[in-house]
């Protein structure tokens, strides 16, 4: 073989391997503001609690292995009330001596203020008490606003949409809903809470934001959410 031939060989080759290197859409990181809430010992024991008590879950850190995205919104108008509100390790009202009731604060990953920045409040692995049934395997992102006088807004959608991209790129996430869908879980293999009657009616984030995220990440391929379960 000779030299120039071999040469041209090697070129032909590189320029074949490129071309069948599979082609992965690159995702726009977002830009994300650290914010976060207080993570001491008391809310590391209350999560350790919670994931055992309510899921069965033994572990040794309060950490999550996300397949699920969860959107909310907070009622609660401004970011400083919300992140107030979630910031406190355990519920206002709680007594600790009220068993089978957790006493761990209610909290997101991710919020989302109305100009569309977004803040991340605890690692996106560490467990967040935002969705019945489904904490050990859901990243919760909440909204600022979301009444009638303060619908959500078109930076929130953007935002969001962003979000979810990166956080699918990132993690194994299977599923994106909508708080109010949470209970079309309940005969899920994911749903592990084992308290039958705990569970509360939600509307957020809205069907209509909710279809918004949907169709703009449709090319994720998220797996469809189950029917609602029939009661009898
Ligand atoms: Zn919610």
């Amino acid at each position: 073989m000779t030299k120039k031939y071999s040469l041209h060989l090697a070129i032909f080759s590189c320029l074949l391997l490129l071309q069948c290197k599979p082609v992965k859409e690159t995702v726009q990181l977002p830009e994300i503001i650290d914010k976060p809430i207080v993570f001491d010992k008391t809310r590391k024991q209350l999560s350790l609690e919670y994931l055992r008590d309510r899921y069965g879950l033994e572990r040794e850190t309060p950490t999550i292995i996300p397949r699920m995205i969860v959107l909310h919104w907070t009622v609660i108008p401004t970011l400083e009330e919300a992140f107030e509100a979630f910031n406190p390790p355990t519920l206002p009202n709680w007594r600790p001596d009220i068993k089978d009731v957790s006493g761990l604060n209610v909290s997101s990953q991710f919020m989302v203020d109305r100009d569309g920045s977004i803040y991340r409040l605890l690692p996106e692995t560490t467990m967040a008490r935002h969705v019945i049934g489904l904490n050990h395997c859901a990243i919760g992102i909440e909204n600022v606003g979301g009444t009638e006088a303060l619908p959500l807004t078109e930076a929130q959608l953007k935002s969001n949409i962003e979000l979810v991209k990166y956080l699918a790129d990132k993690y194994a996430i299977d599923y994106l809903i909508g708080h109010y869908e949470y209970t079309y879980f309940e005969n899920h293999p994911l749903w592990l809470e084992k308290d039958k009657g705990y569970r509360t009616q939600k509307t957020d984030p809205g069907e209509d934001f909710m279809g918004k995220v949907r169709r703009a990440t449709k090319n994720l391929n998220f797996a469809p959410v189950p029917k609602k379960p029939i009661t009898p």
